[in-house]
């Protein structure tokens, strides 16, 4: 396996690319908007930059990476010859099946297929496929180049030989896969999300204040960062969207967005890309601010 095209080239799709990249894969990022992958590659050059500064790489492996890094707007011709695809395209349902069909359909029939999504069944994507088997998911965390799991996502249908490729492939690249099974939010986001909701409940409820809450997780339990502002790091349409498919997919109620997530997507308030959640973002300040619509 040496040739590997990406799907997307936004915050997931740019870190997917460079690692492969970085580990000598021929890469071919695929995105229908220009902009978005001249952004990326200017995001893994700066990345790549910065890892030249640590001393982690040389300027001539910088160099070499960035020379297997290739671009294309069409997946028709995007991912003729892949060995692999790594689709990390909006998260979107039907977006995600036309994307499948198209390659089943344009990708040779030795190709594995897999999907970075953070919420949708692998089993529901492969069904649009005449390859479940060689179907699988592969979430990788974010930011890709740093943080080490990798998600292995077995669908009904995916085989154990694409699995262990796919594990065996995750290991190469530095990471650490772990096997799961395709049951909504899978285990990451099974127990990520629930944690977060429970803060914002706990705050609807006024338990505590946003500061406060996030410094009982993060000096209480070890956590890096409090859950109120990882969920602004996630944004916070994200969560809310995870939370509808495990709340829809279990159909419990403790999974159940709590409606003060509710009002503030509906309100715009996003998190950090949005520029305020629960805390407030000023560009190029690393301060953490709560926002104002949550001062005491
Ligand atoms: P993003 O919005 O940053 O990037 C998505 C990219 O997909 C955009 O550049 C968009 O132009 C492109 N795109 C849309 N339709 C396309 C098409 N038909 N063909 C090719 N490209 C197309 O999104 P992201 O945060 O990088 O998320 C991508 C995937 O990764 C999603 O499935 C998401 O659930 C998953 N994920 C995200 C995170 C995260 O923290 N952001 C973490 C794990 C997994």
């Amino acid at each position: 396996m040496n040739k590997v095209a990406v799907i997307g080239a936004g915050t997931m799709g740019n870190g997917i690319a460079h690692v492969f990249a970085m580990k000598g894969y021929e890469v071919k990022m695929i995105d229908v908007s220009k902009d978005a992958l001249k952004k990326a590659k200017a995001t893994i050059e700066k990345n790549l930059d910065r890892m030249v500064v640590k001393e982690k790489i040389t300027e001539q492996n910088k160099k070499d990476t960035l020379k297997r890094l290739k671009t294309s707007s069409s997946i028709a011709s995007g991912v003729k010859g892949a060995d692999l695809v790594v689709e990390a395209a909006t998260e979107n349902v039907d977006l995600k099946l036309k994307i499948f069909k198209e390659l089943d359909e344009k990708c040779g029939s030795n190709t594995i297929l897999a999907t970075n999504t953070s919420s949708i069944s692998i089993t529901k994507i492969a069904a649009v496929t005449n390859r479940p088997e060689k179907v699988i998911g592969m979430h990788f965390m974010n930011p890709v180049p740093i943080m080490k799991l990798v998600e292995v996502i077995r669908g009904y249908a995916t085989s154990d030989e694409t699995t262990e490729l796919v594990m065996a492939l995750s290991v190469e690249l530095g990471k650490v896969p772990v096997e799961v099974n395709d049951y909504p939010g899978f285990v990451a986001n099974r127990i990520l999300m629930p944690m977060i909701n429970e803060a914002i409940y706990t705050l609807f409820e006024g338990v505590a204040g946003v500061a406060e809450i996030d410094t009982v997780m993060k000096l209480g339990m070890a956590h890096p960062m409090g859950p109120l502002q990882l969920a602004d790091f996630i944004g916070l349409d994200v969560c809310l969207s995870i939370l509808r498919v495990l709340h829809d997919g279990m159909g419990n109620p403790k999974y159940a967005p709590c409606p003060l997530l509710v009002n503030m997507v509906m309100a715009g308030k996003l998190g950090r890309k949005s520029g305020e959640g629960f805390y407030a973002y000023t560009p190029g300040s690393k301060e953490l601010v709560v926002a104002d619509s949550f001062k005491k």
